[in-house]
């Protein structure tokens, strides 16, 4: 058996699309506009690592990004999966530092990558302790508050994440800037079940 790493949609950036692409459109190419699927042609162009379709209803060009994740994104497909990969396999979460040092990109995209890739899982996930399960809440504090240069004692300077975990299986984080918004974090992140 091979490494799953070794898979070719994590180096190789048409395979990266194809893998996509196969996800995103089980019955073949798709306009993200109208629909179509019969009069879409494949742009054969330079740039063709991009696989770029052509709709001949609507007359647009598109690709697989559109409407995903990874819409409006210049980061290469490849390194997307590498991330969503690391991102998923890993329980206790990767940050977005280790991400800007593993896959060599720079810390703004590493953090673009990682605010999307986590919103897209919270929205698959849905809310915790659905059947009267039950969740576990722990607060912890990483980081500066954005804006804080300064050191102070203490943990004022901190970012509190509150993480709630569901027994025997799903986590979530949530940044708390004030404690006052914890209970409102309850009611946006657990079943009225829990
Ligand atoms: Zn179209």
């Amino acid at each position: 058996m091979s490494s799953y790493l070794s898979a070719p949609h994590f180096h190789d950036e048409a395979a990266a699309f194809k893998f996509v692409e196969d996800r995103v459109w089980p019955n073949g190419p798709t306009c993200p506009k109208c629909g179509e699927q019969e009069r879409v042609g494949k742009l054969e162009g330079k740039s063709t690592r991009q696989r770029v379709y052509k709709c001949y209803v609507c007359r647009k060009p598109f690709t697989v990004r559109v409407g995903t994740i990874f819409e409006d994104s210049h980061i290469p497909m490849k390194l997307w999966l590498q991330a969503i990969f690391l991102i998923a396999s890993s329980k206790k979460g990767i940050s977005s530092n280790q991400l800007h040092r593993v896959l060599g990109i720079t810390l703004k995209s590493a953090w673009f990558l990682s605010h999307r890739i986590r919103l897209a899982m919270d929205e698959q996930i849905g809310k915790l302790g659905e059947g009267g399960g039950i969740v576990e809440a722990d607060e912890t504090f990483i980081g500066k508050k954005p804006g804080e240069h300064r050191r102070r004692g203490g943990f004022g300077h901190k970012n509190t994440v509150l993480a709630l975990v569901e027994r025997g299986g799903k986590v979530k984080s949530v940044t708390v800037t004030d404690f006052s918004t914890v209970k409102d974090t309850f009611r946006n992140h657990l079943d009225a079940s829990a």
